[in-house]
């Protein structure tokens, strides 16, 4: 039987990536601080047998040592997340980030593990060549704008996995995940779908920032996870970059209106300047598509869950927990 790690299975991805390998059968070890992460997440799991949570840091060398000696493959998700997080705690960002894949590449070394690298399409930064494919240049905004500590950081981890698996050929497959979304995922660090979610069922303004007019494709969660687990399971998917996201654009306006009606809320929609939402000088993408051409041609992978649906569930969760 395989026995995963997962580094931050306490989250949103990590809680469903938990979740799907439990279903194959497989061993599961957790490794959570609960900063971002909830026990609530794997709540329905947790006193599975199969299962194993552990309440740490990944940044505590020994106790890494031990769970990577004994796993054989490690899903690393454990990461500083939300754009509202990264301004209000640039430090945490950037030392999680870094020191955290620095632990976990160097003992999947020393004990020839195979790494599976949570990225982001941050990365992408704000280019305008869409849609982005993997091997395209990035355009970051100036180092006095917090937001690109974010995207640098998780570049680093990027640089870092690439070099790993070319000089020491450690197995490393990088996922870059464009917005992910479904059940489980929190407002509280700034992402737009639970927070216009739960402003609906509380029929309170939808808080839409700027013209509204920038635009996001959404995936749920449960085709992230399978896209994960596949490119786990390909041997050819080893030393390359995969980007993980739908190709459907919405404008965020669009967006706040679809979940007005789906929720039958009596909410408004409100458009706030982006340096009330966040800091001034925010800068945020216009748009932002994946290729997903590669994927598609290393697993057959294309996302099957519509956007209604996910803000159907997403809607529901908020309905149950008020
Ligand atoms: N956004 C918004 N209202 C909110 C939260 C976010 O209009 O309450 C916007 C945000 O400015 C961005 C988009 O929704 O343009 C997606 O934001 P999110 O933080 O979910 O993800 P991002 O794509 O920025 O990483």
């Amino acid at each position: 039987m395989q026995r995963s790690l997962i580094t931050g299975g306490a989250g949103f991805i990590g809680s469903h990536l938990a979740e799907a390998l439990l279903a194959q059968g497989q061993h599961v070890v957790v490794i959570d601080d609960l900063s971002t992460g909830r026990l609530e997440n794997i709540a329905s799991f947790i006193d599975r047998p199969q299962f194993q949570f552990v309440n740490e840091t990944i940044r505590n060398d020994s106790v890494m040592d031990r769970l990577v000696s004994d796993c054989d493959v490690i899903y690393h998700l454990a990461a500083a997340v939300g754009v509202e997080l990264i301004i209000k705690d640039p430090v945490r960002t950037i030392e999680t980030n870094l020191f955290g894949t620095e632990t976990v590449l160097g003992l999947a070394r020393r004990y020839r593990r195979k790494v599976l690298l949570a990225s982001t399409s941050e990365v992408y930064g704000k280019s305008n060549d869409l849609p982005f494919r993997e091997t395209a240049d990035r355009v970051m905004g100036s180092t006095t704008k917090s937001r690109w500590s974010y995207a640098e950081s998780k570049a680093m981890d990027e640089f870092l996995a690439l070099a790993y698996h070319k000089q020491f050929h450690v197995p490393i497959v990088i996922c870059r995940f464009f917005n992910t979304v479904g059940p489980r995922q929190t407002g509280t660090y700034g992402m737009v779908i639970p927070r216009l979610a739960k402003q609906a069922v509380d029929d309170l303004p939808l808080t839409v920032y700027g013209d509204g007019q920038q635009t996001r494709c959404f995936c749920n969660v449960k085709d992230t996870v399978r896209a994960v687990v596949g490119l786990s399971q390909e041997p050819r998917a080893v030393g390359e970059i995969f980007n993980v996201g739908s190709s459907d654009e919405i404008t965020i306006l669009e967006l706040a209106q679809r979940i007005v009606q789906r929720a039958h809320s009596r909410s408004e929609i409100q458009l706030i300047p982006y340096d009330q939402a966040y800091e001034s000088g925010f800068e945020d993408m216009r748009r932002r598509v994946p290729s997903t051409e590669k994927i598609k041609a290393a697993l057959g992978w294309q996302p099957t869950v519509m956007l209604d649906q996910t803000l159907d569930e997403v809607i529901a969760q908020f309905r149950t927990a008020a």
